[in-house]
Order: structure tokens, then C-alpha cells, then sequence
């Protein structure tokens, strides 16, 4: 009896490898491209390094006309959750990154490598296992749990590395007609890998991003199919991105003390090794120690923060691209105006002992991004953030849209454009002034600063409307206005003026600016209030300045 009846017996209906072989021919790409995956589990769950994955992976692969593939790791069916793929899908679409290859929902997919769903690709799985078993590379494994579980605390207690592996591997050296006669009578199985590897003799391996790596060999005999038929990840993993031509495997460094092991998958299988790149997870800096982000721990794990919280997803993008790469800052200060898109990523320069989540440092981008965009912009994304996360932020933007595409206008355009909005939860509160409603509903304390005397206040407004305002002024002529006004009653028409000498004024033209600021909007700080005038229009100036009468 030989291997060929046993690879038969275990796995009767399966094709020869070499039809996948050639059914997944070698892409034909450009010298150099990039072909990579996203490649989680169906959980539903998308973390933050997914997306900072997806990010780099798209940025590397457009760079160098590659493929970005989108594949589904469900042979653990038990972790799955319904419509797992399309919230994958959608998050990630969400955040600009669509896959050239890959799943596309529960059931459909694109693309000439698939399936891209491991539980649909069981029939490959299977063929590369019969091969390693005709090969003598694999074997079935009888062994019970509880035998398992007997030896495990053996190794345990004699101090020694836990496994299956040399003197332990019992079913590893069983003769063939022995397993075949198991088999036959029914008892149950696995197929584990036959390891050639040594503990003591070490290999050198060279990580793209993490560098050389010395490891011991792999000894481990582990399960490459599993008693539901379907494989183990590393199995999985060789196999899938063997025939799907995957040139980078770029994933988390969780997987780095299996790179032995994938190493000896990849040679048994007559596979060529793709580049392995390992990246740091992203931390979190807690009480002055590191620790990797968490998805119990930290709202900002889980991308549906970022939605909730209204950060725009390009804001979101440019961060991660930010922590990923230590250049990009530099790049982007010299190149302000470009798209990111632009930017060569290179993933050497990723950080290898992970790179720090810094929120106030992810508003600030997006403080920048959002200073960028149009009136029309912030109106349109602002919008379609509260439809869905804040009905009265609706209300106000919805029933006047020139109004409040004016509103977003103040200080952007031809002018240094403020910098304010850092996410979508912000802008109500930074508009409500200018709605009368809502500054009318507005009972927060507010202070007229250095003026408290309420005759003065009503001086000053009254004399301003009467005298000096005009609508039809321009910014200079307005403010030289406001600067007669306090000379008339008293006050320096110069900051510089006041401080030379204090004792000859009632205060200066700042003052009195606070004073209508404060009468206009409730607010002691506002955007340009020239143009804040502009926008409310006289009517309703006199309205809310009758108030101090
Ligand atoms: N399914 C694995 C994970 O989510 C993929 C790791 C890999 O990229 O190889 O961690």
C-alpha cells in the first residue's frame, strides 16, 4: 500500500493541483506592481488597522498598477455574523478604498482569482493536501482531545514546548496501512502537515518592513485541514496567496513567530514566497505607558466613530497615512495643495514599534481638510452627516440652503479660510447664532467683557445703528466706522494708542467691537464679524440689538 492509496482514500474527488495551477495562470502586470489583500474575517467588526491596512495597501498598489483583493478568512465559521461581508465591504468603501478583486457582498465577487471566500474554496484546500499527502508531506492524525489534551499537560509539566512535534507526533510515523485501516473503520481525523524543520538550527528571514529576523526552524506538525474539512488559517494562507499571485502579504506582526512556519508551507508546496511585511499595531498612550489601540477600550478602534463623530473620511485617510509612514508629514507640509494620492508610500518606512493614535492630532487634520473644502462642500457632507445622526442640524441646513451655504462661506475663499470645523458634530454649535430661533433659544451666560455698564451698552448699539452702520460699506470702511464710533465715545480707535496711554481712554476700539460681537451673536468669539453683519443683514441686527434698550 503506498501514499497515493491513502491521499485517495482521505480525499477521493479532488482535482490534480496542477488544473489550479493553471487555472490561476501568473498576472500579467507591469515589473513591479504590487498585488496584496485585505483579507479579514467575516466579524463585522472593522477595525481602525484595517482600515489604516486598506489605506497603505491601496496607496502601494496604485502606485505601482497593482491589485488590491479583497478576500474573506471564514473557516472559522463560528465567529461569523450576518451580512459580515458587506459591512466589510461598505466601511471600507466609506472610506474612499474600493478592491480591484475580491467579494463584493455575501455571495457575489469580481475578479478571475476566486473564490475569494475561503468556505467556498474547500475543493483547492483539499487538492493541496492530497498533494502533500502523495508527497509524504502530510498525514491524518488520530489523535483524541483527550489525548491531545494529556500530552499538552505532559510537555507542561516537564517544562517543555508545548506541540505536536518530533518524539510527540504519534500518528506522524504511523504505517500507511494503519491509517488506512483507521480510516476505513470510521475513526474520526485531522490532516496535519509533516514538518521537516529542526528547533535547533535557525533560519534568517528578511521582513520588508521589520528587517532581518532570525528564527529557529519550524518543527510543529500542524493541522492543515480540520475535522469540518475546512483548513487552518496558515494552510489557508499559503495556498491563497500562492494562486491568487500575491506578491506582499503586508499584515499585522501578530503573524511574525508564524513566518517559520509559513516559510516551510510555501517551500513544501513548491510555492514562491511572497514578501512578507509585518507592521506594528497601533497604539495608545495611557497613563504614560504604550499599549496596542483596543477595541474594548477605545471609541476611536472601531470606524463607526468616525462616522458617528462626523470626521471626514478623507481626514480619517490622511492621519492613518500619517501614523503609517514616518514621512508623510514632511511630504505633505512641503506639498500642501496635493493629493494624497500623490504621496510614495514606502514600507520601510513604517514604523516597527507601532506608531501612536493621537486624536488631537487627527483633528487637526481634519481641522485642515475641512478648511479646504467649499461652502458648497461643507453644506452637501455636513448634511448628509446629520441626516443621519442629528435631526434639528438637518432642520436648520434644510430650510434655507443659500442661507446656510452663506453661513459656511464666512472666512473661506480668496481669504486665509479658518480652520474651526475639525468634524460635523462641531458645526451646529458653531452656527447656531445665526438662526434666530436658536439665538433666541440660546440662555448660556455671555459677557460683554471689559464693558459692563448697561447704559454703555446701549449707547454704543444704538449709535452704531444709527450713525455708523452701513451695509453697503466695505471691510475697511466699515471698520473705520466702528473706529469713529470709539473715538466719539471716548475710546482709542488703536489698540496701540490705548496701551501708550490708559489713563486717557475708556478702553479701545477692541471694546467696543465686543460689544456688538457679543449683542450679534451671544458669543465673545466668532468668526469675522464683517461679514457675520453681512449675512444677518440690518433687519435683524436691530432686532436682536433692541434687546438692550
Ligand atoms: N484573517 C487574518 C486576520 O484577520 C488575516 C491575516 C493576514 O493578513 O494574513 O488576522
Amino acid at each position: 500500500m503506498d501514499l497515493k492509496e491513502l491521499a485517495d482514500l482521505i480525499f477521493p474527488d479532488v482535482k490534480e493541483i496542477s488544473y489550479y495551477e493553471s487555472k490561476y495562470p501568473e498576472r500579467n502586470l507591469p515589473e513591479g506592481a504590487i498585488v496584496t489583500r485585505f483579507a479579514p474575517s467575516p466579524t463585522g467588526f472593522v477595525h481602525v488597522g484595517g482600515i489604516m491596512q486598506c489605506v497603505i495597501n491601496r496607496q502601494l498598489t496604485n502606485q505601482t498598477n497593482g491589485v488590491l483583493l479583497l478576500r474573506i478568512e471564514d473557516t472559522d465559521q463560528k465567529r461569523e455574523i450576518e451580512n459580515g461581508i458587506s459591512q466589510i465591504v461598505n466601511s471600507v468603501h466609506d472610506f474612499g478604498i474600493d478592491f480591484d478583486e475580491g467579494m463584493i457582498n455575501e455571495t457575489e465577487e469580481k475578479g478571475n482569482y476566486g473564490p475569494y471566500k475561503q468556505s467556498s474554496r474547500g475543493e483547492i484546500y483539499r487538492a493541496y493536501a492530497k498533494y502533500l499527502i502523495e508527497k509524504g508531506r502530510a498525514y491524518p492524525c488520530f489523535a483524541t482531545p483527550e489525548e491531545l489534551e494529556e500530552m499538552r499537560q505532559k510537555q507542561e509539566s516537564l517544562k517543555i514546548r508545548t506541540g505536536y512535534y518530533g518524539i510527540w507526533a504519534k500518528y506522524r510515523n504511523l504505517p500507511i496501512e494503519n491509517a488506512i485501516e483507521k480510516i476505513k473503520n470510521g475513526e474520526p481525523y485531522i490532516v496535519r502537515f509533516k514538518s521537516m524543520g529542526r528547533e535547533d538550527r535557525k533560519i534568517r528571514h528578511h521582513d520588508v518592513i521589520k528587517g532581518n529576523i532570525d528564527f529557529p526552524e519550524n518543527d510543529q506538525d500542524i493541522v492543515i485541514i480540520k475535522a469540518d474539512g475546512l483548513p487552518t488559517y496558515h494552510f489557508a494562507h499559503a495556498v491563497d496567496d500562492h494562486l491568487m499571485r500575491v506578491t506582499h502579504v503586508i499584515r499585522s506582526d501578530e503573524w511574525v513567530s508564524s513566518i517559520p512556519l509559513h516559510l516551510e508551507l510555501f517551500q513544501t508546496l513548491g510555492f514562491k514566497t511572497p514578501k512578507y511585511c509585518h507592521y506594528a499595531p497601533i497604539l495608545k498612550e495611557e497613563d504614560g505607558k504604550k499599549r496596542k489601540i483596543s477595541k474594548r477600550k477605545d471609541p476611536e478602534a472601531a470606524v463607526s466613530y468616525y462616522h458617528e463623530e462626523g470626521i471626514p473620511a478623507a481626514a480619517v485617510c490622511e492621519y492613518l497615512m500619517n501614523i503609517g509612514n514616518s514621512n508623510f508629514e514632511s511630504w505633505r507640509r512641503a506639498n500642501p495643495d496635493k493629493p494624497m494620492s500623490e504621496f510614495k508610500f514606502e514600507l520601510s518606512k513604517m514604523s516597527t514599534s507601532g506608531a501612536i493614535f493621537d486624536t488631537v492630532k487627527l483633528l487637526d487634520v481634519s481641522k485642515n481638510i475641512i478648511s479646504k473644502y467649499t461652502a458648497e462642500k461643507i453644506y452637501t457632507d455636513s448634511l448628509e452627516w446629520a441626516k443621519r445622526y442629528d435631526a434639528e442640524l438637518q432642520e436648520m441646513l434644510e430650510r434655507d440652503k443659500d442661507y446656510a451655504i452663506k453661513v459656511f462661506g464666512i472666512e473661506r475663499g480668496n481669504v486665509k479660510p479658518r480652520k474651526d470645523i475639525a468634524k460635523w458634530s462641531d458645526i451646529k454649535n458653531s452656527i447656531l447664532y445665526m438662526f434666530d430661533d436658536k439665538f433666541e433659544e440660546n440662555n448660556e451666560e455671555y459677557e460683554f467683557q471689559k464693558i459692563t455698564d448697561k447704559d454703555e451698552i446701549k449707547t454704543i448699539l444704538k449709535e452704531y445703528l444709527e450713525k455708523y452702520y452701513n451695509p453697503e460699506d466695505d471691510k475697511q470702511a466699515w471698520f473705520d466706522k466702528i473706529k469713529d464710533l470709539a473715538e466719539s465715545l471716548e475710546y482709542a480707535r488703536e489698540v496701540k494708542e490705548y496701551k501708550a496711554n490708559p489713563e486717557s481712554f475708556k478702553g479701545h476700539v477692541g471694546d467696543i467691537s465686543t460689544v456688538l460681537r457679543v449683542a450679534l451673536t451671544k458669543r465673545a468669539n466668532t468668526p469675522d464679524l464683517y461679514e457675520i453683519m453681512q449675512i444677518i443683514g440690518k433687519d435683524r441686527m436691530e432686532k436682536r440689538f433692541a434687546k438692550f434698550n
